[in-house]
């Protein structure tokens, strides 16, 4: 008999490589979505295989799994800026709800459960590069104090589940990703760019482009959450890329990636709260898991751009179609 292992958010970007990457270890993959803001795109080559299935489930209502169950692992949310904004209530009620609804079936289980956090929860951050000591600097009444304080709130959840129940509990609080499976319109950078190049577009960087981030390939992100996982280690651990780079030269890579003679850059006002500066410090990852990110930007571009070309739609496309 397989392990059985249930992925929320499975439909999603981050969940889909996990469904993936658990199969390819020889688990069994319930995965679990409602669709809101994943994808059945993501998730359809999977549908063939006897070690998959999957729930059509909103995780804010009781989740119920026959079963044994080894691991969960809670990557069901809204996650980009436009989603969070647009649907407030649902990020909050999935942080919150629906966190206690996986924690409370890992305890039924016996099952450890992985959740998934963000840098969010460091804000605007006034340490840099982020260490996972630093208790961030959030407005929990602005435009993205709901997702942040969500995630905050997942994470403290998280921590009186292990202490108070017992509960082995794994969080990963994860940076900028990328790579193959994002949503063309979920209005992140990468998305945006990428889409925008192709349709030769202004490129939309938001106010002058000095703001920093710091981009992860998804294979490396999913190798550390699956190290994490079976590691022995229940405080919080960054992962992402350290490899920092301003909004504006990201956007000047992707133009020559592209290489589109239309494509350009357009200026537009910086949204409210936007972080100035993110990068993680990964040194607990690399000491604790012997992880780092292997993929450097300029292949890791170049394996999403691969996607943008056959999922973004041109014009000429679309008037021929
Ligand atoms: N950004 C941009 N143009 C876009 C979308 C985003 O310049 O079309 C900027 C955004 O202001 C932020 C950075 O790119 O500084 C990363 O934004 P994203 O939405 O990808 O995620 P965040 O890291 O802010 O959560």
């Amino acid at each position: 008999m397989k392990e059985r292992v249930l992925i929320t958010g499975a439909a999603g970007f981050i969940g889909s490589h996990l469904c993936d990457r658990f199969l390819n270890e020889g688990y069994h993959v319930i995965g679990m979505d409602n669709l809101l803001t994943g994808s059945l795109s993501n998730i359809e080559h999977l549908f063939p295989r006897e070690d998959f299935e999957f729930y059509h489930h909103d995780v804010t209502k009781f989740v119920h799994v026959p079963g044994e169950i080894k691991y969960i692992l809670h990557f069901a949310s809204p996650a980009s800026p436009i989603d969070y904004l647009q649907m407030p209530i649902q990020t909050l009620k999935v942080g919150a709800l629906g966190t206690h609804n996986l924690l409370g079936l890992a305890k039924a289980k016996g099952a450890r459960i992985l959740v998934a956090s963000t840098s969010e929860v460091y804000g605007d951050p006034l340490v840099h590069p982020q260490v996972e000591e630093y208790w961030g600097n959030v407005n929990p009444v602005g435009p993205r104090g709901v997702y942040d304080e969500a995630k905050r709130f997942l994470e403290a959840i998280t921590m009186a589940y292990h202490t108070y129940h017992k509960v082995e509990t794994r969080i990963v609080r994860i940076f900028n990703t990328y790579g193959p499976r994002m949503r063309v319109n979920d209005g992140r950078v990468l998305p945006a760019f990428f889409s925008q190049a192709i349709r030769g577009e202004g490129l939309t960087v938001f106010g002058d482009g000095s703001q920093t981030r710091s981009f992860c390939y998804v294979d490396d992100l999913v190798d550390g959450i699956y190290r994490l996982l079976l590691s022995d280690y229940d405080q919080p651990v960054n992962m992402g890329n350290p490899q920092e780079i301003t909004v504006l030269e990201f956007a000047s890579e992707i133009l020559k990636l592209v290489n589109n003679p239309e494509a350009h850059i357009v200026f537009k006002e910086l949204p409210v709260d936007d972080p100035k500066q993110r990068k993680p410090d990964i040194t607990k990852a690399r000491t604790i898991l012997g992880w780092e990110p292997k993929v450097n930007r300029e292949e890791g571009l170049a394996r999403t751009y691969e996607y943008f070309k056959q999922v973004v739609k041109t014009d000429k496309e679309e008037v021929t179609a």
